[in-house]
């Protein structure tokens, strides 16, 4: 309380004057804004309209963009409240430099002249690919395409990858395997359109709430939710389908045999869009009913029934999130997704797609311009024609593109703890809570000469161990664009000013580039985002991502457009992948895969006889950076609990409200809340990875896909102990 207040002359009367504006009705002065500026929402994938409210230059509110066609006048909890990450207390605001173990403020000059001086001393010494670049799914796609060229051509270095690889890796594998390229094929108007939907491993409800609305409007559909626990979605559902953990792709099987036995496939869609039926056929033999309901735990009649719903369905819908990317066997479980897709045509249909939600707002932007699992608009390291088109557009030498992706995200980490990298950069990305078996990455930091973090939040767990931290705007405070899940581009608009000397990612990359030595040649006239848009409009030209056809004007008119969107493009209505039956491959046949399932890999035993589920909760966003610095979303959920079935408290002595620890081979979290709820099945835990201060990342594991590269989050064995009982 200040000296006025106290003596009584300052009675906060401001604070709580309430005042009639035109757009929300009657509500708090302070939060009446001069001006609304329009946006997208820059969390989830869902890529929700926002309008930002902005007084004496600060954010003072926001709306639902009520034009925008994806959340038709609506917001979730983080969306409403998305004007206070702007004024958080952990704002990055000055360039910090570590000297003698303490980071003091330095200018831009200095900070940006260090970095390259470091990081060219580290390659001078070790080699190009000792150093590594980890970014996010956060920035616009502008910014992506900017850092692409000048971490593959500026530093010449592939150890190229993004925190996304930690979220959506899986589908990206798996589309390109099953139809030649990533990128999801529908739209969400199909879960308006579909008769049967299918959710497997997707708690949409918690993450991406917003798309609740289509399905809400889906009277006609009958809802099947594939998940272990029985999460806000699965109490959405027709049919809940509480199968075993890591059992998902055995439910792939199932359906697909039974699919084939009662001739529920569409034999003309395989015969003229695919290849591998014979194969697959044989293969799936062996998923019976019998052995699928084995491993899943769920009854034949069960199987049988969503089969059944499945392949008769006019219209099929599957959408999935982490349940099945965050598994050794992501890749494959896509790919059996895709197969029930294939087998039934239910594909570039209305209310027909295989569809992957993505996680980060602009996860999709990350993967289109590519350069870390393929090059810009989906092209192929190892494609003659991609390679020469690429460099012909950009004028440079084709040997100077990489012939093979780099490192990815955990092989990036496990070659720092091998000493193999040695200069970090990590961007927009708190791994210090979000990265599985945190033991593996404090070693692999600990093993870097030079680890530099550019964030808009300092400190965080891995801002405060960087030997350079560089203060970046944030949402908000920049401009550029961001696509969501249905491939959907929305434009970013700035509202405020960043605090402090932050300054945008593409401010950052491009005076890098400038003290690299590269920016007239890599990006040459280049001002303002715009020209990297325009840029990349040209080389996603006749891509599957095309690009050419949308604008800035065309943006701020339709607020988002979908790609492909080729120039001269007049179409606005939802657009669909795949129409045609032709796919990404060389003869424009998509593959039928046969992907055998195995148990997960670290089973329970004795010492650790339970299985640890991990996810998230709606009010807070992957390491808490953000949200928990947004008073009314840390006031909702303030800590991290565990749940467990009263069956296995029962056993355990245990109570609600009861501390309690999860140990597991790699280590300990102590102290967590126990809520007891039938939401989690006996022999089962759950816990969100928001919380820093008790991170469940401590105990999971350093299981991998093998393809994608996705960590295992979802299944490891662990035991749960009262709180101070061992240590
Ligand atoms: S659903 Fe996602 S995009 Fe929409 S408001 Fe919520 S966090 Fe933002």
């Amino acid at each position: 309380m200040s000296l006025k207040q106290l003596i009584g002359l300052d009675n906060r009367s401001e604070e709580y004057a309430f005042s009639r504006d035109d757009s929300t009705g009657y509500t708090s002065t302070r939060k009446i804004p001069a001006t609304w500026v329009p946006t997208t929402c820059g969390y989830c994938s869902v890529g929700c309209g926002i309008e930002i409210g902005v007084k004496d230059g600060k954010a003072v509110s926001v709306r639902p963009h009520a034009a925008h066609p994806v959340n038709r006048g609506k917001l979730c909890p983080k969306g409403l409240s998305e004007h206070y990450t702007l004024e958080a207390e952990n704002r990055a605001k000055y360039p910090l430099l570590k000297r003698n173990g303490k980071q003091v403020r330095v200018t831009w000059n200095e900070a940006l002249h260090t970095l390259v001086e470091r990081f060219r001393a580290v390659q001078t010494k070790y080699g190009k690919n000792a150093l590594g670049v980890l970014s996010t799914g956060q920035l616009v796609t502008e910014e992506f395409y900017t850092l692409g060229k000048l971490v593959q051509l500026g530093f010449g270095t592939n150890n190229y990858d993004g925190n996304t690889t930690l979220c959506m890796a899986s589908a990206v594998s798996g589309y390109k395997a099953s139809f030649g390229s990533d990128g999801p094929p529908g739209a969400y108007e199909d879960l308006e359109r579909a008769d049967v939907v299918l959710l497997i491993g997707a708690n949409i409800a918690d993450n991406h709430p917003i798309l609740c609305q289509y399905l809400d409007s889906n009277r006609n559909a009958t809802v099947v939710v594939a998940d272990p626990r029985v999460s806000k979605t699965a109490m959405m559902a027709d049919l809940h389908l509480p199968l075993k953990p890591g059992s998902d792709l055995a439910l792939m099987n199932g359906i697909a045999h039974i699919l084939i036995r009662h001739n529920l496939v569409d034999r003309e869609y395989i015969a003229r869009h695919t290849n591998g039926f014979d194969a697959l056929e044989r293969f799936l033999d062996r998923y019976t009913p019998e052995h699928v309901s084995s491993i899943t735990g769920l009854s034949e009649e069960l199987i049988y029934k969503t089969a059944l719903l499945y392949g008769r369905a006019k219209a099929g819908f599957i959408g999935w999130t982490m349940g099945v990317n965050h598994s050794t066997l992501g890749t494959e479980t896509v790919n059996a997704i895709c197969n029930l897709a294939l087998l039934t045509g239910n594909l570039g249909r209305a209310g027909a797609a295989p569809f992957s939600i993505t996680g980060q707002c602009n996860a999709m932007g990350t993967r289109e311009v590519g350069f870390t699992s393929s090059m810009p608009g989906y092209r192929k390291f190892d494609n003659p024609t991609d390679r020469a088109e690429l460099s012909t557009l950009w004028g440079i030498e084709e040997d100077r593109l990489p012939t093979a992706r780099g490192l990815a995200y955990p092989d990036i980490v496990e070659a720092a703890v091998a000493k193999r990298i040695r200069g970090l950069w990590i961007i927009a990305t708190n791994p210090l809570v979000s990265f599985p078996n945190q033991d593996v990455l404090r070693q692999a930091f600990s093993n870097l000469d030079f680890l530099v973090v550019q964030d808009g939040y300092h400190p965080t767990p891995t801002t405060e161990l960087a030997d350079l931290v560089l203060p970046a705007a944030i949402w908000g405070e920049k401009e550029g664009t961001f696509t969501n899940s249905e491939r959907r581009v929305s434009k970013v608009n700035k509202a405020v000013e960043p605090p402090g000397e932050a300054r945008t990612d593409y401010e950052i990359f491009l005076g890098v580039a400038e003290r690299l030595g590269v920016r007239d040649q890599l990006y040459a006239g280049w001002r303002t985002v715009e020209d990297a848009f325009n840029e990349w409009r040209r080389v996603s030209k006749g891509r599957l991502c095309d690009y050419s056809g949308i604008s800035y004007e065309l943006l701020a008119a339709e607020a988002g457009v979908q790609w492909p969107f080729p120039e001269g493009s007049r179409d606005l209505s939802t657009s669909r992948l795949y129409t045609d039956g032709q796919f990404q491959t060389p003869d424009g046949r998509a593959k039928l895969i046969c992907a055998e399932w195995k148990p997960f890999p670290e089973q329970p035993n004795r010492e650790f006889p339970m299985i640890l589920n991990t996810g998230r909760t709606v009010e807070h966003w992957h390491t808490g950076t953000k949200t928990r610095n947004v008073p009314i979303l840390q006031r909702l959920s303030p800590s991290a609990w565990v749940e467990m079935n009263p069956r296995d408290a029962r056993v355990l002595s245990l109570r609600s409200y009861d501390r309690v620890d999860l140990i597991s081979r790699r280590g300990r979290v102590s102290g967590v809340e126990l809520r007891l709820t039938e939401i989690i099945a006996p022999g089962q835990v759950f816990m969100p990875f928001h919380y820093a201060e008790m991170n469940v990342n401590e105990i999971t594991q350093s299981a991998f896909d093998p393809v994608s590269r996705e960590p295992n989050y979802k299944q490891c064995a662990v035991r749960v102990e009262r709180s101070g009982v061992s240590q």
